[in-house]
């Protein structure tokens, strides 16, 4: 029962949900919040928020909470609840038994992209220094990890290039595989002002999102291409700018590498890549494709906006990377109102990445095997580290089914729900000596651990989250930790019970830790940011006061860098047994797997996971609206309640993976990015009957 009345204090703290990051204030009448109200000085938000920030709070004092840790012999015992001191000499007993076994290539960990920058630095210190291992990975690697990779192959840094205010000043704006209305609500309210003032806008999508027919921010054109062709439609984008003389060469030859430009240019110039050769493919009109790029092209300010619709594909990184080429040849990168912004899923899944959450990656993006930057850490953690790049998360989960990886450190991700193949992750977690999961609910995953550490929610951290504008937030408690613990004292703890002494003071200390180890965050402090409000990254000597916008003199990397990026197919083709594409989002009331926002009233929004069908596709197969359906690929089948409509198009369906119950993941296949290794939960075979019930 949420407590009502005049609030007697505040805290200025951060939303937990999405990545815009709205700086929210919790309103406390004592020790209860009664109201969250959004920030009218807030950097992302200037005093806007969405249902989930703004009401979706109540799961922190939900009596699902597990706030004792507790530990079990087997998985099959039941849960005894034991003190921390228990719990941390247990967990720690199990894992130098298994390091001693197995060596510290059969132990790893994934971080949590809901906690704060300190927490996560202290989870990956622990991982690297407590089991010595690069074993890590997070859970951006089911969503941004392409976007990671093909930035940092064009620009030199995995980081969006524009604060959000920069699409005030965009003439024409290009969302590509994002929902920003439902995935990124205060942004997407920004955005459709933007258009609303004028600004053109571009959606190419399988899917009619809402911001297609926007009351008065209406899209001038949609390309509804077949899921699986992004890369095919970025081309013919490019083929038509370089073919028909929209190339900025100024800018090209200003800012770019000329060789690798040539390159790429005589790649796309090819009429293979042409409109009218892919339209096959993608399915749309070559004349709609080549006005796309003419307006993107001849916009004064173009800006492109992407999201997972990009990144969870068997060709994520090459589109990411498709992307930037185009905004390289038509300079329109480096200055307000253009850019490349990837619209990030989860509150801090840009801070994940920035510390060090990658096997082959320490803090702020520095190679683990360079000697010189494992000595720089080496020298600061007093402990020798692994030179060998780890297991990503889907290698680590293969490796346990074969034997060859026995424990598992989780820190706030439901593997079993939010991961592909749900039938391969239970074999894995089943397969493993010990698993131990750090979350806030027993969830799917924690059906499997052997010891389970109650995390603190939002208002009980200290510290910070970074948003997709890399700015950094301050997270202040409004509450004391109902578990009695930090989380980032329990990774410190469970290193210290291993003989790899992790001590901090508090939130403050961690995060000048990371500062004095991290160039692009040495100039961020908690006092600096309770002086600032908000900071973004590179933070140093050279921009003591953040930057807005990255990439305004020269690349990070020097030149801007273009590689050709052929098409290829996705190896997850309909069939005659599976003739449907099945592609999966979110909805603007919950988010992601539910945890939080399914133990809140915003339930009464969505109370289910639906199956988005075609009446054309739904008619073929005698199903009537509200109908529980079959869903089932080649890996698997779950039932779902049908909803017709024209959102998708013939021969494509939707749903989310917001409920357990349902699961989409049951179904999404393991199929990956060739190079980053993020899930095509984008792309899966399906084939929808009605659901037959003894
Ligand atoms: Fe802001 Fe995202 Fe939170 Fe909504 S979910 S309040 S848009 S940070």
């Amino acid at each position: 029962v949420v407590a009502h009345g005049q609030p007697t204090h505040a805290v200025e703290t951060t939303c937990a949900y999405c990545g815009v990051g709205c700086s929210l204030r919790a309103e406390m009448q004592g020790a209860q919040v009664v109201r969250m109200v959004p920030v009218a000085t807030g950097g992302a938000n200037q005093g806007h928020a969405c249902v989930k920030g703004r009401f979706a709070w109540g799961w922190t004092r939900h009596r699902d909470r597990v706030t004792t840790p507790m530990i079990r012999e087997r998985r099959t015992d039941p849960w005894r609840a034991v003190g921390w001191d228990e719990a941390i000499a247990f967990a720690a007993e199990r894992f130098r038994r298994i390091l001693a076994d197995h060596g510290p290539r059969a132990v790893g960990g994934v971080t949590s992209s809901r906690c704060t920058n300190e927490e996560i630095y202290a989870v990956q210190k622990l991982i690297r220094g407590g089991f010595g291992t690069n074993n890590i990975d997070t859970c951006a690697r089911v969503c941004h990890a392409p976007t990671g990779y093909g930035l940092r192959q064009a620009f030199g840094t995995s980081a969006g290039t524009q604060d959000f205010q920069s699409v005030d000043q965009a003439d024409l704006i290009l969302v590509i595989g994002a929902n920003p209305t439902d995935g990124h609500p205060v942004f997407g309210a920004r955005l459709k002002r933007r258009v609303r003032q004028g600004a053109t806008l571009v959606v190419i999508d399988p899917r009619r999102i809402d911001l297609v027919g926007a009351p008065h921010a209406r899209a001038r054109l949609h390309l509804q291409l077949r899921p699986g062709s992004n890369v095919a439609m970025l081309n013919a984008l490019a083929h038509v700018i370089v073919t028909e003389g929209l190339v900025d060469r100024a800018f090209v030859a200003a800012r770019c590498d000329l060789e690798s430009f040539a390159a790429w240019e005589e790649f796309v110039a090819d009429p293979a890549q042409s409109p009218e050769a892919v339209a096959e493919i993608t399915g749309v009109a070559a004349a709609e494709v080549r006005a796309a790029a003419r307006l993107y092209a001849t916009a004064g300010n173009a800006a492109i906006y992407y999201g997972l619709g990009v990144t969870e594909h068997s060709q994520g990184s090459t589109a990411v990377m498709a992307i930037a080429h185009l905004a390289m040849a038509t300079g329109n990168i480096g200055r307000p109102g253009v850019g490349v912004n990837p619209l990030r899923g989860q509150n801090n899944v840009q801070g994940s990445c920035d510390m060090g959450s990658f096997p082959n990656e320490l803090p702020g993006y520095r190679d683990v095997a360079d000697p010189a930057v494992r000595a720089l850490f080496e020298a600061a953690w007093g402990r020798t580290l692994d030179p060998e790049p780890g297991l990503r998360l889907p290698q680590m989960l293969d490796a346990a089914v074969e034997g060859r990886f026995k424990a598992l450190f989780v820190h706030g991700e439901d593997l079993a729900q939010s991961d592909p193949n749900t039938r391969h992750v239970v074999a894995a977690l089943e397969a493993l000596d010990l698993l131990v999961v750090q979350d806030l609910f027993l969830g799917e995953t924690a059906a499997y651990a052997h010891v389970f550490l109650p995390g603190t929610s939002f208002l009980e951290k200290d510290g910070t989250f970074t948003n997709a504008e890399r700015r950094i937030n301050r997270v202040r408690p409004a509450l004391a930790p109902r578990t009695g613990r930090h989380e980032w004292r329990i990774a410190a703890d469970l290193a210290t019970a291993l003989g790899f002494p992790m001590g901090w003071d508090d939130g403050a200390a961690i995060l000048d830790e990371i500062a004095r180890l991290t160039p692009s965050f040495a100039g961020v402090s908690f006092a600096r940011l309770d002086r600032a409000g908000s900071l973004q990254w590179p933070c140093n000597d050279a921009a003591p006061d953040g930057t807005p916008i990255l990439h305004v003199e020269g690349f990070v990397r020097g030149k801007g860098r273009f590689v050709p990026t052929p098409f290829e197919p996705t190896a997850e083709q309909a069939s005659r047994f599976y003739p449907l594409i099945l592609t999966t989002g979110r909805v603007l009331a919950q988010y992601n797997v539910g945890a939080q926002t399914r133990r809140t009233d915003n339930l009464v929004w969505h109370g289910e996971d639906v199956l988005e069908i075609h009446p054309d596709d739904a008619a073929a197969r005698g199903i009537a609206d509200g109908e529980l359906v079959t869903l089932a690929s080649r890996i698997g089948s779950t039932t779902l309640r049908a909803r017709l409509g024209d959102r998708v198009p013939p021969g494509v369906v939707h749903t989310t993976f917001h409920h357990p119950v349902g699961g989409a993941n049951v179904v999404t296949t393991d199929r990956a990015d060739w190079a980053t290794g993020c899930p095509e939960y984008k792309v899966t075979a399906v084939e929808v009957s009605r659901a037959n019930f003894p």
